[in-house]
């Protein structure tokens, strides 16, 4: 038996469960104590009205011989690539349907992007980051250099002429650290893998959060992204889809290396590996980019804005140094003096009863930070953002 020994070299998935254990433990000790949750990595509001009529007309269609829909294109269906294409051309970025395939979400795509790439490929990841890009490709035995975001460069590596890869996920606005590449900056990584002939993996699983206008929404809005980059995006963040699983990879045709088109090898991939999204789902998809759609998302994603700035003021007014809170749904700040991530996590939960997540978790680049999320209800997030205050004005 030959199995692929790389699994076993992966860390135990014990992280969330760790959390889940020292959260419960805390809870049964101290029964009336209310917890503060800002450790939510999901969205907690409902799905747009829109969204839900759009679904139930579409389970009646599937009841009824004359408009029932069996196995649909594997890449999408055409409503759909549309809705994804207008929503793209609002940044002035142009898709040709075939360049955009549906999908079950970001982080299938992120795994099965891989698939295109040989055993030997250099992977290079920006971290701290999303763990999927570093465990997927140790899955397939790739070697990865990782490139690590610091204070000093704010979070955000640039590329410098001694690296090189084959392979580099980027993903912008950053989960966990809340930060998010600039034109310029993002325009340097589209260069230097142009000139590399090396493939970006854009992840923009937030974008729908960026609030500053020199922050690109889609690589694409970048000249040359087109044959340098494949991007991955999903509405779980954007239309509240985590629970629905829908998303959406894009490759474009001029994607071209060592005279393979990329674009056909994924079309091939996902034509061999899968057989599409289901009807009900792709309907609610269109619902959720039709304008109403939109509006209801800003609305929602507002909210979580709101509590970006909440916990923004809380730590400038503790004169912390912190990332993120306004392009991403993430604030990432260092552990006081000495202190492990985890550590910081067990000190903020005994004495301010807020849940946090440890840095530790988004690979070794992230150890002796924590990441809070925005994600927590604003009841929640203003009462923690008072303890926060108190609790780092006064020192540890
Ligand atoms: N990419 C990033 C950076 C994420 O934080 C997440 C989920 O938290 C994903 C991808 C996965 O998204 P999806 O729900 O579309 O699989």
């Amino acid at each position: 038996m030959k199995i692929n020994t790389a699994y076993g070299a992966l860390p135990p998935a014990f992280f969330f469960t760790e959390i889940g254990a020292r959260v419960s433990a805390y809870q049964a000790a101290h029964p009336d104590q209310q917890l503060l949750r800002l450790g939510v990595g999901d969205v907690t509001g409902p799905l747009s009205p829109v969204v839900i009529e759009a679904l139930h007309r579409a389970v009646s269609e599937q009841a009824s011989a004359e408009t029932f829909h069996g196995y649909l294109p594997e890449t999408g269906t055409a409503f759909l690539k549309a809705a994804v294409a207008a929503y793209y051309r609002q940044r002035g970025v142009d898709l040709a349907p075939q360049e955009i395939f549906i999908s079950s979400g970001a982080a299938d795509d992120l795994g099965a992007v891989g698939n295109l790439f040989s055993a030997d490929a250099r992977v290079l990841v920006a971290e701290p980051a999303y763990p999927a890009y570093v465990d997927t490709s140790r899955m397939a035995g790739r070697t990865i250099v990782h490139l690590r975001g610091t204070r000093e460069n704010g979070f955000l590596p640039l590329p410098a002429d001694e690296m090189d890869a084959d392979l580099i996920y980027l993903c912008s606005p950053n989960n966990p650290t809340g930060t998010a590449y600039t034109r310029a900056q993002l325009q340097r990584w589209v260069d230097w893998a142009n000139a590399r002939q090396a493939v970006i993996v854009f992840d923009a699983a937030y974008e729908a959060f960026i609030q500053d206008e020199d922050v690109p929404h889609s690589i694409y809005e970048l000249p040359g992204a087109k044959t340098c980059a494949i991007e991955i995006c999903s509405l779980s963040k954007t239309a509240g889809f985590t629970g629905m699983r829908l998303g959406y990879t894009v490759e474009p045709e001029a994607l071209v290396r060592e005279d393979c088109s990329l674009h056909d090898m994924w079309t091939q991939d996902r034509t061999t590996r899968t057989n599409g999204v289901s009807y009900v789902l792709q309907r609610a998809g269109e619902a959720a980019l039709s304008p109403a759609g939109q509006r209801y998302s800003r609305e929602s994603i507002a909210v979580y804005q709101e509590n970006g700035r909440i916990l923004s003021e809380a730590l400038k007014a503790a004169g912390v140094w912190f990332t993120g809170g306004r392009n991403a749904p993430y604030l990432w700040l260092p552990c006081p003096e000495g202190m492990s991530g985890w550590a910081f996590f067990d000190h903020l939960l005994r004495e301010a009863q807020i849940i946090v997540t440890p840095g530790e978790g988004f690979g070794p680049g992230g150890a002796d930070h924590v990441r809070l999320s925005c994600f927590g209800s604003p009841a929640d997030t203003e009462a923690a953002a008072e303890r926060l205050l108190t609790i780092l004005k006064n020192g540890i």
